[in-house]
């Protein structure tokens, strides 16, 4: 055994904290989490990537592009913008809520915790009352999530925005459903997952355009120097990408009102 597998088994078995384990586990100055700041040797791995959570607020590649991208969105605001926030991840909650320019609403349909439970299809909102709507892999659970993108475009001020991002198989053409694949092991083997009840392909831009919003996909990814994209983490490493279809990790739906 070596004797970093043997202080790493040490170390977990110390009863230090998880957080502490993590820093020094991945003690290192390579990456920095945009979202929290955090500097390590790599991040940690997950799933089917090697590098993909941040050891300090637990991000994924794809939170960490929101972060960069909302970063540039809301650089100082004319007045405080009213944002409703679908299933938020903790880490850019914790951000939002701390910004005194933000008028903050997170919303889940059943989630405990949030401001309120909302069904995306039938949003207990006014018209034109929204200045930013950010829902990050939520539409893919939504039974009709053409009826949901309408009533995202309702509740948006004129000229106002939705930061949009689901689950893309970059493999396909065209979005996948089917009302006869109705099980979780069905919608697992079908959608990737067993709370999924379609499968986004190439089409999604024209998809959501349909609500009459504008509709285009920006890539923060694509305004930053590779050092920098590698150091934020927001891609997945090409040999992921060789074995599954999906789309990058940091592909945002702009939908304009
Ligand atoms: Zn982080």
């Amino acid at each position: 055994m070596s004797l970093r597998v043997r202080w790493r088994m040490w170390l977990l078995r110390s009863g230090r904290k998880p957080r502490t384990v993590r820093r020094l586990l991945y003690h290192g100055h390579s990456v920095t989490c945009p979202c929290c700041g955090w500097a390590a040797r790599r991040y940690m791995a997950h799933y089917n990537r090697r590098d993909a959570v941040c050891g300090g607020c637990l991000s994924q590649e794809r939170h960490r592009a929101l972060r960069v991208f909302l970063d540039g969105w809301l650089a100082q605001p004319e007045r405080p913008l009213r944002v409703l926030h679908f299933a938020p991840e903790r880490t850019l909650r914790r951000w939002l809520e701390g910004r005194q320019d933000v008028d903050y609403l997170t919303a889940d349909l059943d989630r405990a915790g949030v401001d309120a439970h909302m069904d995306m299809e039938e949003l207990p909102l006014r018209s034109e009352s929204v200045d930013l709507v950010i829902a990050s892999h939520v539409l893919e659970h939504v039974a009709d999530d053409g009826a949901a993108v309408k009533e995202i475009r309702r509740v948006l001020r004129p000229g106002a925005s939705a930061l949009l991002m689901v689950p893309v198989d970059s493999s396909r053409d065209a979005t996948y459903e089917d009302p006869h694949i109705a099980t979780p092991e069905q919608r697992a083997a079908a959608y990737w997952q067993a709370d999924h009840v379609r499968l986004y392909g190439r089409d999604l831009q024209t998809r959501l355009a349909r609500s009459g919003l504008e509709v285009s996909m920006v890539q923060p990814s694509r305004q930053l120097s590779g050092a920098l994209v590698r150091r934020y983490g927001l891609l997945v490493e090409p040999a992921v990408l060789e074995r599954w279809p999906i789309a990058p990790p940091d592909e945002i739906y702009v939908a304009t009102r």
